[in-house]
């Protein structure tokens, strides 16, 4: 059973009060009362919050559905596809929609539909919005290089989408505001603060293209899913650390003044690239399994 259910099960039961104290009951109905709503308000948390991180098993409080998180995420990048440049052929946008493609096949979406876009700008970057909605930049294809490094970098955001960080950061940040986004969204489906804030969760901010950086166990989390998919859909996850270490070689490269966008929403240090060795083992016998396939 997962904790959260245990939780509400555990204070489920009303209080029972000792015999003195049930005279006296009446006085404290308004306390009842308040209890009751509680415990109603913490059963409606627990029905629509509680889940579970695919592969990693973390268990993670959620206080939005995949389809209301898909909905928002659709007309989020709906807004930014009109607000930012993107280049729709030539061989960079085929590659970003191919390897996308072969990735998404292998990642568990609930209301996905997949959409890979390469958008104009030399700042090396790239995110995700949930629904399956993927943006490229094309300054990021300087340090990609390979096919292989694209994937790294898709898979990693991929993996952000399946674990649903950006609505769980929205539901542990917002607080009881989140459950106001689920009260505005079940009452309006357009509500433009709930819009915002996943927005925000999943690092657009109010500014369109501003970045906000997920937490070490996001991005731990991201790196592993990421790797196990880029290993499932074909692509070798030894080129996941290659890729890395291009990145970091750039940032020094930068002479180590203001970082590379991608690289200060996602930091790099010794210990993530170690963790990613770790985790190699499994992914290649993924990709040993893929190849065979
Ligand atoms: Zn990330």
């Amino acid at each position: 059973m997962r904790p959260c259910q245990r939780q509400f099960r555990l204070q489920a039961q009303p209080p029972t009060l000792p015999p003195t104290q049930r005279k006296t009951q009446r006085k404290t109905r308004p306390r009842t009362l308040l209890w009751c709503f509680s415990a109603a308000l913490l059963a409606t948390v627990v029905a629509v919050g509680c889940a579970t991180a695919p592969e990693t098993g973390r268990s993670q409080l959620i206080l939005m559905s995949p389809a209301q998180e898909a909905e928002m995420g659709l007309k989020a990048f709906t807004q930014l596809k009109r607000e930012k440049p993107s280049i729709k052929s030539g061989k960079n946008a085929d590659m970003i929609r191919r390897v996308g493609r072969r990735i998404a096949k292998v990642a568990p979406v609930e209301y996905a539909d997949w959409e890979f876009v390469l958008f104009e700008d030399d700042t090396p970057n790239a995110f995700a919005l949930p629904g399956g909605k993927v943006g490229v930049n094309s300054g990021i294809l300087e340090i990609t290089k390979t096919e292989a490094g694209l994937a790294t970098v898709l898979a990693h955001e991929v993996g952000h989408v399946v674990a649903r960080h950006g609505a769980e950061r929205a539901s542990q940040t917002l607080g009881l505001q989140a459950l106001g986004v689920i009260a505005d969204v079940a009452l309006a489906q357009n509500a433009p603060g709930a819009r915002q804030g996943v927005m925000q969760a999943y690092g657009i901010g109010a500014q369109v293209g501003v970045l906000l950086p997920y937490s070490r166990v996001h991005e731990l989390e991201a790196d592993e899913l990421g790797l196990v998919y880029m290993a499932r859909a074909g692509y070798d996850p030894r080129e996941a650390i290659a890729f890395w270490e291009r990145f970091q070689a750039y940032n020094r490269k930068q002479g180590g003044g203001k970082p590379p966008e991608f690289l200060s929403t996602h930091p790099l240090d010794d210990r993530r690239i170690a963790e990613l060795r770790a985790l190699l083992p499994r992914a290649q016998a993924e990709y040993a399994r893929a190849s065979n396939a």
